[in-house]
């Protein structure tokens, strides 16, 4: 059994920071193909500012998250900052008790986190974004928890899904962000949001199980 904390929430963002850290030359070099080459170190200096909260300073995991969510705001420039930190703060509008994580709380929390990205950027699934890494979690997980798998049972299927989602977005034409700028020439690149959404639950699997 898992409880969710702080302290917990504080294990995840921390473990994605170092994720980042370790991948952004990678997440960059996805981005100069249809982008502007800067994904990972948006990406690396927005998960930095995280890192360095204090969860003994933070009364719950919501605490932690939405103030999570607005370091991301704050701190990175571009697309991705406004999209993470959405997601963030929804987690954590979300996740309101601490206490036992179930399979279908964290389920909950992503679909959360998915509805206030697609409110704020207003992608479709199969406009190669990080939507689409994300939605593929967000099924798996409500998928698992309908059926009563278990939380590390339910982490791991979003976090499979996931990496489905963002292989998908090879395929794709971007409609939006940059890459749309470059039409029918985006395909054949992977998404770099999608790739940073499925190392984000990868690390959510690791950590939250
Ligand atoms: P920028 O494009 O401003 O340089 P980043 O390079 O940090 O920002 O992030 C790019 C990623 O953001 C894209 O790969 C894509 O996954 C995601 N993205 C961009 N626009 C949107 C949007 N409207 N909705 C969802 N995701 C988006
Ligand atoms: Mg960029
Ligand atoms: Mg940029």
């Amino acid at each position: 059994m898992s409880d969710l904390s702080a302290q917990m929430i504080s294990t995840w963002l921390k473990d994605y920071a170092n994720v980042i850290n370790e991948n952004a030359s990678y997440l960059t070099d996805l981005d100069r193909q249809i982008g502007d080459a800067d994904h990972g170190s948006n990406m690396a200096r927005g998960m930095t500012a995280v890192a360095s909260l204090d969860p003994a300073s933070f009364a719950s995991a919501s605490a932690l998250l939405k103030k999570a969510g607005m370091t991301l705001v704050s701190t990175v420039g571009g697309a991705s900052g406004p999209l993470y930190g959405t997601f963030f703060l929804r987690l954590g509008t979300s996740l309101v008790e601490d206490g036992e994580l179930t399979s279908a709380a964290f389920a909950r929390a992503i679909k959360a986190g998915l509805d206030g990205i697609v409110a704020r950027g207003k992608a479709s699934p199969g406009d190669k974004t990080l939507v689409d890494a994300l939605t593929e979690a967000v099924q798996a997980a409500q998928q698992a928890a309908d059926q009563g798998k278990d939380l590390p049972a339910t982490l791991q299927a979003a976090s499979s899904a996931a990496e489905k989602g963002r292989d998908a977005t090879i395929d794709m034409v971007a409609r939006r962000g940059r890459a749309s700028y470059l039409g029918e020439r985006s395909k054949g690149h992977q998404d770099p949001g999608a790739t940073s959404m499925a190392l984000l639950i990868d690390s959510a699997a690791r950590c939250l199980a």
